[in-house]
Formats: structure tokens, C-alpha cells, sequence
């Protein structure tokens, strides 16, 4: 039976690849009428240094933007991982199926601990670990994500392929990533070559969902950009990453085909290109910061969506997690 999983950290606020690569996605999965369970993963945040009260208003903003783009408490399960432990005690089984040489190979430990690896928490190392335990704890077989997840989707494959192989059972599905459409990875729009992250140090690097018309104007307007004109064929976009990246996200904004996109402003300058984007911008994300004000106005009603998403997903998950220590031989006698 088809199940999606999938995941935000809230070490930050929301940002326009996260509704692009992630939450809009999240919306159609759930409108195609799978089941799905979506995470707000506050273990995985505190992976790096999380202000405790910052952490907490995160996590609710990110709820409220979950909400805010379509994801329906009532026929998806939304809710905050610490709430439900059986992820934390999964993690602790599946660190000890994965290998260090696995860990090793994983890029975003390299990305985020940076030159001095030896002052990167334990937890950021095993995050890949956690982020399997997230997704097979639920037997999820669909894992909706950007391109920069593929691989630590690949490794849950691997963990769960071991595992089944190491306990000669078939318990653990392998999880299919799914990765569509045209913003499978926004970029920064100071650099081309670097990934948009909540947690990029430059505000001017992102479109937060918060931001409000004038500051996503700002933004668009002064996004790094080479002086060419925009090119008629996708082809001509092959050495050009900024301009790539604008086309990219006004096509997923606009739910067109780049090649759409270059029919209508092919030729055209940034002096065109970028108020029309920066509208449309406008246009798509104002009614989601709109919402995302209005339910924070009030944090008590978040946080009884997510106490009653958690139990629904404890309710799926403790009996896997059950499974698996019987299968692994711990004593269960209570
Ligand atoms: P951080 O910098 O803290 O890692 P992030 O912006 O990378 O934050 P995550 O919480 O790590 O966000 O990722 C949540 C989801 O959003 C994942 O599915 C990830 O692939 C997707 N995502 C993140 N950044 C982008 C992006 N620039 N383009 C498309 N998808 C993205
Ligand atoms: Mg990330």
C-alpha cells in the first residue's frame, strides 16, 4: 500500500525552494488521495545549535506553513518528530545496521560540518541514520523531497536492504525518492552554484515564505544575474545557472515548462524578466504568509494539530517499532 513520508527541519524559516522542492508538493501527494505523513523534524534541527526559544517558534511557523500550502490536518497526519519517539528508538537500531563507510560518503555531512569536521555534533554525522528511521518506521514506500535528499533516500534504501538481509526477514520496503518537476533544486540567488537553505547565513540569498511583496521585489531585483538576454531554447541556459534558476522558478511558480517560459521571454532582458517574476512571486506566496500570520496569531490551535497528528503517527509506528526489536531479538515482556 502506497505510503508518502517526508520532512522539514524548522532551523529556520520557511524558504521559497521548501515550498517549490517540498511543501507543494506535500499539498499534491495529499490531494492525489495517498496517505501521507508529514514531519516537522526538530531532531534533526538541534543536529547544529538551536536557540531553545527560537526552535520552538520555528517549529510552529513551519506547521502554519505546512497548513498554509495545502496540507490538511484532517487528511494528512502533520506533526512534530520529537512527539513521537519511536523515530529516536528506531535511530538507535539503524545506527547500528549502517556503516561508517556509508556515513562517510555522505555529502551533506561534508557541506554542513565544513573544514573542521572534528567540531560537528555526533548527531549531524548519524543524521542520515535518523532521517531512515523517519521514513521505515512508517513502512513509507514514496519520500517526496528535493534533489539535495536523493542520496540520504538512496542510503535508507541500504539500511533497510541490510537490515532485512542481516535478519533474514523481507520487513523493511525500500522507499522510492520522488523528485519532480522543475524546482527539484532552487538555488541561491547570490550564487548559482550554491543550494538555497533556510540556513544560508545571507537573508539575501532566499526568499523566506514570511517575507512580505516589497522585500521579494528587493530580492528578485537584486539576485546575481549574467547581462545576456533571456535565451529562446532551453539549451541556451546550459552555462548560465543564475538564469537557469530564475526560469526554473518561475516555471514551477506558474506550474509551465521552462521551455513555456523562454516561448514568452526569450529574448527578453532581466530588465523584464525579474519584475515579472518578483509579481508572480508576489502573487503565489502573499496568500500563503497571509494564512501562515493568521495561525500563528494563536499557537494553542498548531499545537493541538500536532499532539493530535502525533498520536495518529505513534499509532502507526510503535508496532513497526515493536516488530523490529522482536526481529532483533530483545525481550519484550511488558
Ligand atoms: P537547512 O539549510 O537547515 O538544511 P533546507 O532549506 O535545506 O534547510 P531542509 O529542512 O533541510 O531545508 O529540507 C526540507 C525539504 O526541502 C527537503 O525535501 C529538501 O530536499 C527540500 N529543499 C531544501 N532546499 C531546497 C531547494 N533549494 N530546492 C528544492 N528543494 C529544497
Ligand atoms: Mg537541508
Amino acid at each position: 500500500k502506497p505510503r508518502v513520508f517526508s520532512g522539514i527541519q524548522p532551523s529556520g524559516g520557511l524558504t521559497l525552494g521548501n515550498y517549490l522542492g517540498a511543501l507543494k508538493r506535500f499539498a499534491q501527494k495529499q490531494d492525489e488521495g495517498i496517505e501521507t505523513i508529514y514531519c516537522l523534524v526538530d531532531l534533526h534541527a538541534i543536529t547544529v545549535w538551536q536557540d531553545p526559544e527560537a526552535l520552538r517558534r520555528q517549529t510552529r511557523e513551519a506547521a502554519a506553513a505546512f497548513i498554509a500550502s495545502g496540507v490538511d490536518p484532517a487528511r494528512s497526519i502533520l506533526f512534530n518528530q520529537s512527539q513521537v519517539s519511536a523515530h529516536a528508538e528506531l535511530a538507535w537500531a539503524l545506527n547500528c545496521v549502517a556503516r561508517l563507510g556509508w556515513m562517510n560518503r555522505m555529502t551533506q555531512f561534508k557541506d554542513k560540518a565544513g573544514k573542521n569536521a572534528e567540531k560537528a555534533s555526533l548527531g549531524l554525522y548519524a543524521y542520515p541514520a535518523l532521517m531512515a528511521a523517519d521514513i521505515l518506521v512508517y513502512h513509507a514506500t514514496m519520500v517526496p523531497v528535493g534533489e539535495d535528499q536523493k542520496q540520504h533516500v538512496e542510503l535508507t534504501r541500504d539500511i533497510a536492504a541490510k537490515f532485512n538481509h542481516d535478519f533474514k526477514v523481507d520487513f523493511f520496503p525500500a522507499p522510492e525518492p520522488l523528485i519532480e518537476g522543475t524546482a527539484t533544486r532552487v538555488m541561491s540567488l547570490r550564487d548559482g552554484t550554491k543550494k538555497m537553505s533556510k540556513s544560508d547565513p545571507s537573508d539575501a540569498s532566499r526568499i523566506n515564505l514570511t517575507d512580505d511583496a516589497d522585500t521579494i521585489a528587493k530580492k528578485i531585483r537584486k539576485a546575481t544575474t549574467d547581462p545576456a538576454e533571456l535565451p529562446g531554447e532551453i539549451e541556451g541556459l546550459k552555462d548560465r545557472p543564475e538564469a537557469r534558476n530564475l526560469v526554473n522558478i518561475y516555471a514551477a511558480l506558474a506550474d509551465m515548462t521552462p521551455a513555456q517560459v523562454l516561448g514568452e521571454y526569450g529574448g527578453k532582458g532581466f530588465g523584464t524578466f525579474k519584475p515579472a517574476l518578483a509579481d508572480l512571486a508576489v502573487e503565489k506566496l502573499s496568500p500563503i504568509s497571509t494564512e501562515m500570520a493568521r495561525l500563528m496569531a494563536d499557537p494553542t490551535e498548531i499545537d493541538q494539530i500536532l499532539g493530535q497528528g502525533a498520536d495518529k503517527a505513534d499509532a502507526i509506528a510503535r508496532p513497526i517499532l515493536a516488530q523490529t526489536y522482536d526481529i532483533m531479538g530483545m525481550v519484550r515482556s511488558r
